[in-house]
């Protein structure tokens, strides 16, 4: 497919800058200079990154049309995954993928095997990297990548690492010719499996990060701060499947700083959060119930019926108490069970989902729930499986490096600093986050508008200005080199 040819001449039609001298190497950050950063020593690399953007602003557009036209939900990011990784390697980055990459014990919410399969062979069909593919398949779709830049050296710190999910949702995208990708003909082709929360754009502005920074590593070398960039391609964001086996694969164990840039249609374009406070902590699980099935009439006796037992869950859970220490949540999404008039039903289903303000009341309320869960069950003598499908922590983003990205963004054309952005739903990000903080290390989760008339995420009728895109990316590569030259010290 075209994308492919599109993906790899990114690389190549860059703009030549002509080197300018540098003046002063970055001062190590004092307390006084910690929100400022490096930014008046990192002027000149400003512009170029600035220049280097407005090149590659209509490729930004095609990669983003591209991903949104062949739309690839949780584990099933084939196609999207391998030309990343295709596209970063021609620009010099050093590629990990696959199991790698994605631990195999801790990824949540997996697809079935049939399901694997069939979204691979189409990602074939519809023009991934072979090479690549063959890596991701089974559902081990992360991409990472590294590119070290400035003085050589055998470990070039810090290492700045930026996170994009990948993943389209289980959703049908509108046809409607009011609804531009579909006007436009960039509309998911693929049943069932839409853009609409904007990932789309995110894997767009990683390989735009990933290109201006290869541009500036060739043509302004002598600019650049010594340290590492890293881009971590994450897939099953939705459903908070995907984080935790990438951090439990060890990619972010050498990260000093972290952060992830999440674009929202309800925000004007070019407004950026620059951190966020209060995550939900959330589990997602299912629970398949096991009874026997009998005769309703001749033999009622004889049954265990877990459709009843569903109903007590279903009930006892949502009259569960509400945590004294903050926001607490629970919903059974979904109940399924039995098969006839009369037949005692022999199975149940049940989608479950808590949260909490913070992640030990989410545990509190697992455990609640669970335990409701078995004693439901040993009241009709049902077997009950509980079986994880997603969980996020609660997280909080540190002021000192939003403080900085505060900064950086303020320097850059286009862009205007709002608050950091209210709690409110649950991300895995919050992953990530917390093993870099752990280790003494900084994260942040931004925001950034790009609203084109309040399209609601999750809806069939989603999209995003792509004006976004260019601003995006100047933002990262920036912010990523600034963090680089003058490094901020853990809290
Ligand atoms: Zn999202």
């Amino acid at each position: 497919m075209a994308s492919d040819r599109t993906l790899r001449k990114g690389g190549t039609r860059r703009r030549t800058t002509k080197q300018v001298p540098r003046e002063g190497a970055p001062v190590a950050g004092s307390a006084k200079s910690q929100a400022e950063g490096a930014l008046v020593t990192m002027g000149e690399l400003r512009e170029h990154a600035e220049v280097h953007t407005r090149a590659i602003e209509e490729h930004l557009v095609t990669w983003r049309r591209d991903f949104h036209r062949h739309a690839e939900t949780g584990w099933l990011e084939f196609r999207t995954a391998s030309l990343i990784a295709r596209a970063l390697e021609g620009w010099g980055w050093t590629v990990s993928a696959g199991r790698d990459v994605v631990d195999p014990d801790t990824r949540m919410g997996v697809p079935d095997p049939e399901v694997l399969d069939a979204a691979w062979e189409r990602a074939h069909a519809q023009g991934g990297d072979p090479e690549y593919l063959a890596a991701l398949r089974g559902g081990y779709t992360g991409v990472v990548a590294t590119l070290s830049v400035g003085a050589d050296g055998p470990e070039r710190k810090p290492v700045v690492g930026l996170r994009f999910d990948i993943d389209a949702l289980d959703l049908q995208e509108s046809r409607s010719p009011r609804h531009r990708p579909a006007a436009l003909g960039f509309g998911s082709i693929n049943p069932d499996a839409a853009h609409a929360c904007g990932h789309d754009a995110h894997a767009a502005i990683g390989l735009g990060v990933a290109s201006v920074v290869s541009s500036l590593a060739k043509s302004a070398p002598e600019l650049l701060p010594t340290g590492t960039i890293k881009l971590i391609f994450q897939p099953a964001e939705e459903g908070v499947r995907g984080a935790k086996a990438m951090v439990h694969a060890g990619v972010v164990d050498d990260v000093d700083a972290i952060l992830a840039l999440h674009v929202y249609s309800g925000w004007p374009t070019g407004q950026v959060a620059c951190g966020r406070d209060s995550f939900l902590a959330t589990d997602k699980f299912d629970v398949i119930l096991t009874g026997e099935s009998a005769h309703a009439g001749g033999n009622p006796q004889g049954g265990k019926n877990a459709l009843l037992a569903a109903a007590t869950a279903a009930l006892n859970l949502h009259a569960l108490p509400r945590h004294r220490e903050g926001p607490s949540r629970i919903n059974v999404g979904r109940l399924v069970a039995g098969q006839g008039r009369n037949v005692i039903p022999p199975t149940a289903y049940l989608a479950v989902e808590t949260r909490g303000g913070t992640s030990q009341i989410n545990d509190a309320m697992r455990a609640a729930a669970e335990r409701v869960i078995r004693a439901a069950a040993a009241m009709y003598d049902c077997i009950a499986d509980i079986r994880p499908m997603g969980s996020a922590r609660s997280a909080q983003s540190d002021p000192a490096l939003y403080q900085r990205a505060a900064a950086v963004a303020t320097a850059l054309s286009g862009l205007q600093v709002r608050d950091p952005e209210p709690g409110g739903g649950s991300e895995d990000f919050t992953y990530m986050m917390h093993r870099v903080q752990q280790q003494g290390g900084l994260a942040s989760a931004m925001g950034i508008g790009a609203d084109i008339g309040s399209f609601g995420h999750h809806t069939p009728e989603f999209d995003i200005d792509e004006a976004v895109l260019p601003e995006a990316v100047k933002l990262l590569t920036v912010l990523s080199l600034d963090l680089i030259g003058n490094p901020l010290t853990g809290s």
